[in-house]
């Protein structure tokens, strides 16, 4: 659909560049999903500040979009104004006394192969977890290594009136693969402590857990990651095996026979294959079990007419 013209010369007034039905698809992992509306990329925190306050003004949806690493977009797209963190936004700023803070759109994998050559420690935990630090926040992403949580000191978060709040960690609400964010906040920067490893004993942590990802997951064809969340106790992978689904296929997606939480695009899946997939899992595993599988990964955009 196209941008309401009173939210377009708004942005064009405050100089904030857009696209306007802008393909999303090669920006997400599944590689799958329709367009957004509209698409701007936010290079400084002026801009996301003026952005927020604009589309709340002219009541047009705003949504952050991360490196797409845990989203299932349906294939009508995105409705309203999707926003990406770059450049200012996605900085890195060493703090006096030593923790560090993060632009919310810096890529966790470029960040720690920095952080190896730098000596920074502390965020091994998300080594091989393809987020945003955004995301990350947002997912309360972690590996067994822990989650993003444990060095997480604060998180500056832009409101949908455009004020800023800088939020402490224990109030964020952040638990297995969840976050308690304020509505429509979006994290702008977070500040992290550095860890008690040292530059060497950080980067054999990484490298030997990027070696167990690369030996249990799918690493060489578009996933998101585990679809669904562990039950307490429990694993979705070896739930979703036992009703025999690994390898099982609709449309181009399938679950990975390498991994039945990883569900895979063999090439042209649509986000409703996706979706169909999903919800199968859903009703065999609590069939079988008794159990009802939670989704990880998050469907967003417009479903109505996606299907
Ligand atoms: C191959 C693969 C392996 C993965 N392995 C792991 C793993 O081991 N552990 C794990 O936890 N996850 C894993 N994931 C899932 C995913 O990487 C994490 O959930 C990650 O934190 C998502 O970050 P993102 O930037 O891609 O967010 P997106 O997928 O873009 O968005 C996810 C949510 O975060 C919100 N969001 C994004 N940026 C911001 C921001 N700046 N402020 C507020 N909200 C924001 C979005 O609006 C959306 O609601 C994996 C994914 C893949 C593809």
């Amino acid at each position: 659909m196209p941008l309401s013209p009173a939210l377009a010369a708004q942005l064009r007034a405050h100089r904030i560049p857009f696209v306007e039905d802008a393909a999303l698809v090669k920006k997400t992992w599944w590689r799958v999903g329709g367009p957004a509306d509209g698409y701007v990329e936010a290079t400084e925190l002026q801009t996301l500040i003026t952005l927020q306050r604009v589309c709340t003004e002219q009541g047009v949806p705003l949504f952050v979009l991360g490196n797409a690493s845990n989203l299932l977009i349906s294939d009508a797209g995105i409705r309203g104004v999707v926003v990406r963190l770059t450049d200012q936004l996605a900085d890195v700023h060493p703090e006096p006394g030593g923790s560090l803070r993060l632009g919310g759109g810096l890529k966790l994998i470029s960040f720690l192969r920095r952080a190896g050559r730098e000596g920074w420690t502390g965020l091994e935990m998300v080594a091989g977890v393809p987020g945003t630090v955004g995301g990350a926040v947002r997912m309360n992403a972690g590996t067994r290594l822990g989650e993003i949580s444990d060095p997480l000191l604060e998180a500056g978060v832009v409101l949908p009136d455009g004020s800023v709040s800088v939020i402490g960690a224990e109030d964020l609400g952040l638990s297995y693969r969840s976050s308690r964010l304020p509505d429509g906040g979006i994290v702008a920067w977070a500040r992290f402590s550095r860890g008690e490893h040292s530059p060497e004993e950080s980067r054999r942590l990484v490298d030997e857990h990027l070696a167990y990802r690369a030996r249990t997951q799918p690493t060489d064809v578009p996933t998101c990651g585990s679809t669904f969340r562990n039950p307490p106790g429990d694993h979705a992978g070896r739930l979703i095996e036992a009703t025999g689904l690994k390898g099982f296929t609709i449309g181009a997606a399938r679950v990975s026979p390498k991994h039945a939480n990883f569900l895979v695009n063999l090439g042209g899946a649509t986000a409703s294959d996706l979706r169909r997939l999903i919800e199968l899992i859903q009703e065999r595993v609590a069939k079988a079990h008794g159990i009802d599988l939670e989704p990880e990964v998050q469907l967003v955009g417009d479903w109505g007419s996606g299907r």
